[in-house]
């Protein structure tokens, strides 16, 4: 089976796009040759939304994961739906509300990572919250010294950029890799990277927004200690 065009990777604000069935896998989950749907990964939910056929009827899609070769996306459809033809052409609909909630939940977690200079080793977005796990060997983080920072890089309506280096590249700066328990996607010669402003640089393939004025309000809500050297960190958005 073929890689599946990733047209999220250039344009995170792409909603919909016409795409064609490659193929059926033995789960029932769709193979497109291109989508705008997210899959899972790097502790962004996949992409739920919907696939329109010709005759106007939806597929439903529950979640969107990787195949095992970490190249072809899988659709996942809701229970009970009817199965799509191999050739067939559809219109992937992304559930755009919930998608743009994680981009400005991932991007927020990219400026958390600015304000906790830190080796991250976990995290996850949820619909207008989310946490990283820090490996920090103190205590003594306060939750609105943290707030306040965090609103204050928001607020400088920071670009977030998107440009490649190749895996050579990367491996000769592993400072650049702040995530120790989520290696960066190498093996395809060339790994994006996201810069947030000049506040943060760092290997991801995840979706965000293009300025963090776009997050709006951030709070972190809890500050828990998980471990003699971690520390979980949780922000709300408002
Ligand atoms: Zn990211």
């Amino acid at each position: 089976m073929s890689k599946t065009q990733e047209l999220f990777r250039e344009d995170s604000y792409a909603k919909s796009c016409e795409a064609e069935v490659l193929g059926i896998n033995d789960l029932g989950g769709i193979i497109l040759d291109r989508t705008v749907f997210y899959p899972s990964g790097g502790g962004q939910p996949g992409d739920t939304g919907s696939l329109k056929r010709a005759d106007g009827s939806q597929i439903q899609i529950s979640t969107t994961v990787h195949e095992s070769d970490r190249r072809t996306i899988v659709h996942v459809p809701a229970e009970g739906s009817a199965v799509l033809e191999i050739g067939e052409k559809v219109q992937c609909v992304l559930d755009w509300d919930e998608r743009y909630a994680h981009m400005r939940v991932h991007t927020a977690l990219h400026l958390l990572c600015a304000a906790l200079p830190y080796p991250v080793t976990g995290g996850s977005i949820g619909n207008g919250k989310g946490r990283l796990d820090f490996d920090i060997p103190d205590a003594g983080l306060d939750k609105d010294a943290l707030s306040e920072e965090l609103n204050k890089l928001i607020s400088q309506d920071l670009p977030v950029s998107i440009s490649w280096i190749t895996d050579e590249e990367l491996e000769t700066q592993p400072e650049l890799v702040r995530t120790m328990a989520v290696k960066p996607p190498m093996g395809i010669g060339k790994v994006r990277m996201i810069a947030v402003g000049d506040v943060d640089l760092q290997p991801c393939g995840g979706t965000h927004v293009a300025n963090t004025r776009e997050i709006g309000t951030a709070q972190v809500s809890k500050i828990e200690n998980k471990g003699a050297h971690n520390r979980r960190v949780r922000i709300v958005l408002s």
